[in-house]
């Protein structure tokens, strides 16, 4: 049929899964979609096209997926002229899977080939659409993300990733390093500074890796806080190998930089650190963490940590749990390890089983609920800057917000008080989670 015949679809809906690279990824995704003439739609049942923008780090975010996506073939079969597609880390990841595990997709595209939805999606025909070429030049840099309102608000700095630790998939979804122009991030800040957010969190896979010709990411830091209306800035995740001298100087000089470092480890064994391919020993790890520390006294600390990894021995993963105590981290994300097809680790095997996983999973979450109990109450009574957000999520006229080291603090609302502005309160009580305060 001739294509001048053809009436594309109008109305979208877009579900977010992972970390939050992608969220950002679908702030993009919307604002190439909406110049393009696509309006939000209220429910997927209204809507003209689904899109799933995926995660592929670990298995059981793909099982819920799949799990998904079966429910949306329901509602494709009532609405046949619905569109379903695909994006992110898993389209890149699985695209034959995929096909064959749900052959009513329409559309499957990676993370380098969100400029091309607009033409995907009004091609006449799909047998899906497929497009997973990954980009070593694109940035999205030239692109406004479409945010959420908000006062705080997630920038990407750089997409991709070099490193290639033996069980991550992301250099293989996302491809390589590539830094986001200074004068877009910049201009995109600028932007969101006036439009009411206060906080700025630079994004990357390895955001401290970011270089864009002369400019290294403490310079980047310094450019940022250099822009009228932003009072905080954060990063997540650094890579500890790329935690520079100039960098640490400038997290301890820059005031708008905040004392909070999301730092994964992975392991606290030599062993298995140099199996994953980290680039580090835990003794290096340990001597980075105490120069922040003596850089910057009020540094929170969190970690990413992974246990049951090919190989690991119950001394191994002794040597995690002693790093834990060691650090004595705020917070820590933890995860069974889940072997992932085309990483380094996928042909070494998957040693220990599920219920051992299970166990030391088990234990290190125990663990890190005690330090970050006992961290947390040793903060009652102090004093501390918070940047409100909103009404907590326990309503009743109580607000919460963020203080510098990035804890969830809960202290009674006043009508002054705006999302946006910055109070001052005293700690009173403390769980592991957060801290219940009063306006000081
Ligand atoms: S640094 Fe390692 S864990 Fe992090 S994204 Fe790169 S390969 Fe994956």
């Amino acid at each position: 049929m001739a294509a001048q015949n053809h009436i594309p679809p109008r109305s979208v809906w877009l579900e977010t899964y992972g970390c939050q690279m992608n969220i950002a990824d679908s702030q993009l995704v919307t604002a190439v979609l909406r110049r393009a003439g696509y309006a939000a739609a209220a429910r997927p049942e209204d809507a003209d096209v689904i899109l799933l923008n995926t995660c592929a780090i670990r298995e059981h975010a793909e099982e819920r997926i799949i799990g998904r996506l079966g429910d949306l073939a329901r509602l494709k079969q009532a609405r046949p002229g619905m569109r379903l597609g695909l994006l992110g880390c898993m389209a890149q990841h699985n695209r034959a899977a995929l096909i064959e595990k749900a052959p009513w997709l329409d559309l499957i595209a990676g993370p380098d080939s969100y400029r091309r939805l607009p033409e995907m999606l009004g091609a006449e025909r799909f047998d899906p659409a497929i497009d997973v070429r990954l980009n070593r030049g694109e940035t999205y840099g030239d692109l406004a993300p479409e945010y959420e309102a908000g006062v705080r608000a997630y920038v990407t700095a750089m997409r991709g990733c070099d490193k290639f630790c033996a069980f991550c998939v992301v250099p293989y979804v996302r491809g390589r390093e590539r830094s986001v122009a200074p004068d877009d991030i910049l201009r995109e800040v600028r932007g969101l500074a006036a439009a009411g957010v206060r906080e700025i969190v630079l994004l990357g896979q390895t955001v401290n890796a970011y270089r864009a010709g002369e400019t290294g990411f403490a310079a980047l830091l310094r450019n940022v806080a250099g822009v009228a209306g932003i009072e905080r800035i954060r990063f997540t995740s650094p890579h500890p190998s790329d935690m520079t001298p100039e960098l640490i100087e400038t997290m301890a000089s820059e005031p708008k930089v905040q004392p909070y470092l999301h730092l994964p480890v992975q392991s606290g064994s030599d062993r298995v650190l140099a199996a994953m391919e980290r680039g580090y020993t835990a003794g290096e790890y340990l001597a980075l963490v105490a120069r922040l520390r003596a850089a910057i006294p009020e540094l929170a600390l969190s970690t990413d940590i992974i246990v049951g990894f090919h190989g690991e021995q119950d001394d191994d993963f002794r040597a995690t749990v002693e790093l834990m105590r060691t650090v004595g981290y705020d917070s820590a994300f933890t995860f069974k390890y889940s072997v992932r097809e085309h990483t380094r680790a996928f042909r070494l095997g998957d040693s220990v089983g599920e219920e051992e996983k299970g166990r030391r999973l088990s234990e290190i979450i125990a663990l890190q609920e005690s330090i970050s109990r006992e961290r947390n109450r040793a903060l009652i009574g102090r004093e501390f800057p918070v940047l409100v957000e909103g009404p907590a999520r326990r309503g009743g006229g109580i607000l919460a917000g963020k203080t510098p080291q990035f804890k969830t603090a809960v202290f009674p609302g006043h009508p002054e008080i705006a999302p946006g502005a910055t109070v001052r309160v005293r700690v009173e009580s403390a769980t592991a989670h957060s801290l219940s305060c009063a306006l000081a």
